[in-house]
């Protein structure tokens, strides 16, 4: 049974009509709504809907559980499966699911599926998130849904009992939580050195030779910016590792807790090591595009102008020519290898390596 005929329910009715359920749709308006839903779809009015199911997904909003008590009687020993999801986090002080579930103390309420957009019902399980996280007091209706939700071509994933409602609904409203401190730490990086690179390539000419550099300032200073903060957060990827060696080795055991800042530090190193390739990366677009510049092109002509006045016939010098292809060949070799640490830190290419090949690459 669905209860609801928005997005969500029309959604939910269609997956669970492929998966081959039979579904009955509970609204408060049937006739308007059942060509919204497939034809195998039973659309009825709400009581009518709770009456023929034993398993209900109540697609509406938190706001209008309150709506359902008129349903409390027909509703006596079914399993009400709470989909909703909030506005903001911890936006109420009980999650929604306990808020059911103490409107209907005679259901059984499970919390899932609020995961999964109506988005990915509809286009089923191929794309999109797979995972339906579940929790439930009552085990027997906990092993119920997620046996609809394997049926759907999900993977139902057990997350306790409902005190875990709240967390489950705060997921699909949290912004790359584990990525907050690792770009802090690059715009910080990148704040730092850009100010130093800015001071030795634009303002002290000027004040030095009063030469006018702030054309360098976008491209230019930004690409010097770059490669510093890749190699330093590269190293702060491989540094909490040794110091959490270091730590084992001075205290004799590898059975104490590190202290809260190193932990914090070893759990984000993923991040930090993606940022890191995302400079490098970005730094070697940079500077596959500072011969387009104008000023590049500026600077070439007045050296050849230059070159001819003077009535130089070359100005190859072959320390510098070789300085400069070295340089761009190890510049492309540390990108190469900086990719293949990035590629494996993906989780579908790190679950298929051991620990020693993972070891090894890193
Ligand atoms: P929606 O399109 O606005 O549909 C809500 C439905 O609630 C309405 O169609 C209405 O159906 C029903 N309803 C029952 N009593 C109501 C009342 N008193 N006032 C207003 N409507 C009432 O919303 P939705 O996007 O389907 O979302 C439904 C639930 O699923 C929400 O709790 C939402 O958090 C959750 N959810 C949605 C998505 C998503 O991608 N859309 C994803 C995850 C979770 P009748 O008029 O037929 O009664």
């Amino acid at each position: 049974g669905v209860l609801g005929s928005g997005d969500f329910a029309r959604s939910l009715a269609v997956r669970l009509v492929c998966s081959g359920f039979k579904v009955v749709v509970g609204s408060r308006n049937p006739k308007r709504k059942a060509s919204l839903f497939p034809a195998a779809a039973e659309v009825t009015f709400q009581a009518e809907a709770v009456k023929k199911a034993d398993v209900i997904f109540v697609a509406i909003f938190r706001e209008h559980y309150s709506t359902l008590c008129d349903l409390a009687d027909v509703l006596v020993g079914k399993i009400l499966v709470d989909v909703s999801n909030n506005i903001e986090i911890n936006h109420h002080k009980e999650s929604n699911a306990e808020y059911l579930a103490s409107l209907f103390p005679a259901c059984t309420v499970v919390k899932g599926f609020n995961v999964i957009s109506a988005w990915t019902l509809q286009s089923g399980a191929r794309d999109g998130n797979k995972q339906v996280l579940i929790c439930s007091n009552n085990q027997e209706a906990k092993r119920t849904v997620a046996e609809i939700a394997q049926v759907m071509g999900f993977t139902p994933v057990d997350m306790g009992c409902m005190s875990s409602a709240c967390e489950i609904e705060n997921i699909p409203l949290r912004l790359l939580p584990a990525w907050k401190i690792p770009i802090f730490l690059a715009l910080g990086l990148f704040l730092c050195f850009f100010t130093y690179n800015l001071i030795r390539q634009v303002i002290h000419p000027y004040i030095r030779e009063e030469k006018n550099k702030l054309y360098k300032i976008p491209i230019e200073v930004v690409n010097t910016t770059l490669p510093c903060v890749s190699y330093v957060m590269l190293s702060l990827v491989y540094l909490p590792g040794v110091l959490a060696a270091c730590s084992q080795l001075y205290y004799g055991t590898k059975y104490r807790r590190f202290p809260d800042w190193l932990d914090q530090w070893l759990q984000h190193r993923k991040q930090i090591g993606l940022l890191s390739f995302f400079c490098a990366a970005l730094h070697a677009v940079y500077s596959l595009c500072l011969p387009m510049r104008r000023s590049h092109r500026y600077l070439l002509i007045e050296t050849a102008v230059k070159q001819a006045v003077e009535k130089k016939m070359t100005i190859w010098v072959e320390e510098e020519v070789w300085r400069m292809e070295i340089y761009i060949s190890v510049g492309i070799i540390a990108l190469g290898l900086l990719s293949l640490l990035a590629i494996t830190s993906l989780p579908s290419i790190a679950n298929s390596l051991n620990w020693r090949e993972f070891s090894f690459i890193q």
